[in-house]
């Protein structure tokens, strides 16, 4: 579906967040799925997106990473140590054991034996870019946390390394939650490695987030508990409808090349429906067509989420507009009832304020006239 020569495009931690935050999207689903490029394809459909980290930022960020990973990762271990596992012995001489392989496959294997030889092995060890895999909706997603680390105890965390800076020990709230939803990727990919072996390593559910400290080039450590983005992420996954039920809806021979004519592609990308919210503009490359699309067909799901819901059966602006007037809708809905009680108020504000406006003028008109009256006068 991706075209014959396009190589699939991975799916990153980043991009399941999304894909569970807008679960109800099979053009998402199917587009992901099939590994497609979205910044591309989006581009090829006239919408390029704006959406993706800066390469002035990606920059920023993998120094500071590399920064932070120095030294076989010692200050990594020491704020690992000082967050998550303060009563566990000093991370002195911690392993970091080699994960290069050959293919995703290849280093999700070689992920899975060093993490069950540092268990054996006990102590501190630092995996350094893991690869974790993950099925998603029946497809596998290959995922690499910037770092994992293993307790002496044998249980796991994962560590999320970002650029954004932790202020007197605490992050921007809508960043932080951003890293959170991902770690919370990780950790339930993680969890999969571990319930193979047995006895099944503990995975802990507070992972280490990692910033620059004040603006500095210092690092500065915070434990960010994620059970509850881990629980609605698993909740999301396992809702997504499997891809080969929305695969096989579509048209025969239905492909999202990106060098195919902008017509052919926007039909392909047409036969697959898509629920478009106003979030979908920070968490998807194809936001701009959607929402474009969205407006032309008027449907309220483009005004936000809540809105939507308390619409009930009201799919499109016009079916709102229409129930509002009496044209159309069951007076016993409450939203009909609701959009007709709105209309009433607004109809007769509206009339309030035309009466205060005449008013006005007419008041205006006299004074104006007794003014006049007044200059006149010899
Ligand atoms: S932008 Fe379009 S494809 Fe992406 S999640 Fe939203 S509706 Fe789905």
């Amino acid at each position: 579906m991706r075209g014959p020569d396009v190589p699939a495009r991975s799916l990153d931690a980043r991009a399941l967040a999304a894909l569970a935050a807008n679960p109800g999207c099979a053009r998402r689903a199917v587009l992901d799925g099939a590994g497609v490029d979205k910044a591309r394809l989006a581009t090829a459909l006239g919408s390029p997106s704006g959406f993706g980290q800066s390469q002035f930022a990606l920059t920023r960020g993998n120094a500071f990473e590399a920064r932070v990973k120095a030294d076989g990762g010692a200050e990594l271990l020491r704020l690992a140590h000082t967050h998550l596992d303060p009563g566990a012995e000093e991370p002195e001489g911690a392993a970091v054991p080699d994960l290069s392989a050959q293919g995703p496959e290849g280093r999700t294997a070689r992920t899975a034996l060093a993490l069950r030889e540092a268990v054996r092995a006990g102590g501190w060890t630092l995996l350094d870019h893991p690869m974790l895999v993950l099925d998603v909706a029946g497809s596998p997603a290959f995922l690499e946390p910037d770092a994992v680390v293993v307790h002496p105890d044998g249980s796991w965390s994962v560590v999320e390394i970002k650029s954004f800076p932790m202020v007197d020990g605490s992050a921007d709230p809508a960043k932080a939650g951003a890293a959170a939803r991902q770690a919370a990727v990780y950790v339930l990919a993680l969890e999969e490695v571990a319930a193979r072996l047995d006895p099944a390593p503990r995975v802990h559910h507070r992972v280490l987030l990692v910033c620059p400290k004040d603006f500095s080039n210092l690092a500065a450590g915070c434990a960010v508990d994620v059970r509850k983005q881990r629980a609605v992420t698993a909740r999301q996954l396992a809702r997504l409808t499997r891809i080969e039920e929305l695969a096989g809806a579509l048209p025969e021979g239905t492909c999202f090349a990106p060098d195919r004519p902008a017509q052919e592609l926007t039909a392909a990308v047409e036969a697959v429906p898509a629920t478009y919210a106003p979030e979908c503009l920070s968490a998807c490359e194809l936001a701009f067509h959607c929402r474009d699309r969205a407006r032309e067909a008027g449907v309220v799901t483009r005004l936000g989420r809540p809105l939507r819901a308390e619409l009930g059966g009201l799919a499109t602006v016009e079916e709102v507009l229409s129930a509002a007037r009496g044209e159309s809708g069951d007076p016993d809905d409450p939203a009909v009832a609701a959009l007709r009680r709105a209309a009433a108020l607004r109809a007769e504000a509206l009339r309030d304020a035309a009466e205060a406006r005449r008013e006005a003028a007419e008041a205006s008109a006299t004074a104006a006239a007794g003014r006049t009256a007044v200059t006149a006068c010899p």
